[in-house]
């Protein structure tokens, strides 16, 4: 499957979360088993281009293709976590929103010390929730090299954003 077939899977709703955000829908694009497999593939591809040891995934959405490259690799899952879920004491971020912040947490003892690590998410807007989990596993020891996607908004900024940071980005669609 071609990135423009996986480009026909995603669905784009208007309206949601809010009036005038358009948001594009990888429901449709897991729920297509070929579809789903070969966009796994695609990142799975990137990440042992870039040399991968480690694949951490901000939660939700994140958990969905993160551990599926990872088991593909055969290599160590980290979740990045919403606030109050991993039973052990974490290292926490908190990272601004449009209005108010937010939180991501990871156990510190997650990631070995160097490891290469790449986060994955679904998609890209701001780069704030990246930049924050890239942040975050620095601070646990990780020497994070990408951050991957399967969606990138680029015009608002956070693929710049991230490589500012010193991270290689990637994502297998762009939508202007
Ligand atoms: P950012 O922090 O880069 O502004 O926003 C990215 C985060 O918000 C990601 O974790 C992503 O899951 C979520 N997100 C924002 N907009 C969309 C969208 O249009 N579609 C999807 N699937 N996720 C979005």
């Amino acid at each position: 499957m071609t990135l423009d077939d996986l480009r026909g899977l995603i669905r784009t709703i208007p309206d949601f979360p809010k009036p005038g955000i358009l948001f594009r829908d990888v429901t449709t694009l897991i729920g297509h088993g070929a579809g789903f497999a070969a966009a796994v593939g695609h990142l799975a591809a990137r990440a042992e281009a870039d040399g991968a040891e480690v694949i951490a995934g901000i939660e939700a959405r994140g958990f969905i293709f993160g551990a599926a490259v990872a088991a593909r690799m055969g290599l160590p899952f980290v979740p990045v976590r919403k606030p109050g879920k991993l039973p052990v004491p974490v290292l926490a971020i908190d990272y601004a929103l449009e209005y108010g912040t937010d939180t991501l947490e990871v156990d510190p003892g997650a990631v070995p010390d160097g490891a290469r690590v790449i986060v994955v998410d679904d998609l890209i807007a701001t780069g704030g929730t990246a930049l924050a989990a890239v942040e975050l596993l620095r601070r646990a020891g990780g020497e994070v090299i990408g951050a991957h996607f399967a969606i990138d908004l680029p015009e608002l900024g956070g693929a710049e954003r991230l490589r500012d940071a010193g991270v290689r980005v990637q994502a297998l669609l762009a939508y202007e």
